[in-house]
């Protein structure tokens, strides 16, 4: 089945270390932007026969896009495609929300949220920008779930100005207390044309290995608590990994939407320009190149825990994998960097630290 990506490119204001394609929002454009996906969704579904599983409104900021219109293009994909007990995610700024919001999500058949909280410490918060402190993301939080909403994934980050082992407890222990489903944690990556980036050396920052030292920590952390480290950047509760996502990591096909969208159907990749007139004016799509090749497949299966599965492996590219593979495994897991049994292999918290290392390695067998 399917998944949908719908990109909503709106944000109060721009955070200092965000390189997404974002612009401040206003309600005419907003309803302009509606309308374009709304023909767009409609009109792609011509030759889609494919159920729909997942949904997915990222950004941005989806929640300042508002609940009626998120509600309407939920309402266009209903129309235009076959959902099948759909997971419907939609992110969203606590500094954006309450509960009437919640509330217009919930009855438009939204069943997840992904909450930008990045740290529940306050001081941290506001270097990178956001507006919220820890009682308003812990507001969000209550309105959502007493709205009906009980899937909630919280995003933090990891190597953030200022952040040491100790400060990471204390958004730890948030986490406890808020008791959530799901946690994505990405590792601060300074890029260019961002203000961090312009400010060079005078952006304090921890060094390499204590945020090697973080990210170790906050894995064996959440585990303790009853997460699973399922993905290099993801944990999740039992039974609650994220259903859209997982999609890109088994090179599964979805359909994206919006300026700087990204679809991988039919075997292909392609996506919209990061530009909102031209989407607004032409929405002609960039095709990129043929998708779900063997390194690709290699690539994405090993930022599992899952892993490689071998008999998937052999029904999906007709062949085994070479010693030459198998010798570069054993090298790996004496080092304590992998596993791998009769059926599977996989990377071990140490080796998802250096996953574009380990997987480089073995695709160039
Ligand atoms: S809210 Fe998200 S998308 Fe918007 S500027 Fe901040 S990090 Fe970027």
């Amino acid at each position: 089945m399917l998944g949908i990506y719908i990109h909503i490119p709106f944000c109060k204001s721009k955070c200092p270390y965000c390189d997404f394609y974002s612009m401040r929002c206003n309600d005419e454009l907003m309803d302009r932007y509606l309308s374009a996906l709304v023909d767009d969704i409609r009109e792609t579904s011509a030759g889609v026969t494919e159920a729909v599983d997942t949904v997915y409104f990222g950004g941005g900021t989806p929640s300042v896009f508002g609940g009626d219109r998120i509600g309407k293009v939920l309402d266009a994909i209903r129309e235009s495609y076959k959902l099948v007990s759909p997971e419907i995610t939609v992110e969203c700024n606590p500094s954006t929300t309450n509960y009437v919001f919640y509330e217009t999500l919930f009855k438009a058949g939204v069943n997840r949220i992904s909450l930008g909280m990045q740290s529940a410490v306050d001081k941290e918060r506001k270097n990178l920008g956001r507006a919220a402190d820890k009682n308003q993301v812990a507001k969000s939080i209550a309105e959502a779930r007493q709205a009906g909403i009980n899937n909630i994934s919280l995003d933090m980050m990891l190597g953030i100005p200022y952040q040491t082992i100790e400060s990471l407890d204390e958004s730890i222990d948030f986490i406890k207390e808020q008791n959530v489903e799901h946690i994505s944690a990405y590792m601060l990556k300074i890029e260019k044309g961002t203000r961090f980036y312009d400010m060079g050396d005078k952006l304090v920052l921890p060094d390499e290995n204590e945020v090697c030292d973080m990210y170790l920590h906050f894995s064996r952390q959440m585990r303790s608590l009853g997460y699973e480290h399922y993905e290099i950047s993801n944990f999740a509760k039992p039974s609650q990994r994220a259903r859209h996502n997982t999609k890109y990591w088994r090179d599964e096909e979805y359909l994206g939407f919006g300026p700087s969208a990204y679809s991988f159907y039919k075997g292909v990749r392609y996506h919209y320009d990061a530009d909102m007139e031209k989407y607004l004016t032409e929405r002609k799509t960039v095709i990129d190149e043929t998708g779900g090749d063997r390194e690709e497949y290699l690539m994405l299966a090993l930022r599992l825990s899952d892993g490689l599965v071998f008999e998937q492996y052999e029904k999906r590219y007709g062949h085994s994998l070479t010693a030459d593979f198998f010798n570069k495994v054993r090298l790996f897991e004496k080092q304590g960097l992998m596993l791998c049994d009769e059926k599977h292999v996989a990377l071990t918290p140490e080796g998802f630290l250096l996953s574009n290392t380990i997987i480089a390695e073995l695709i160039n067998e």
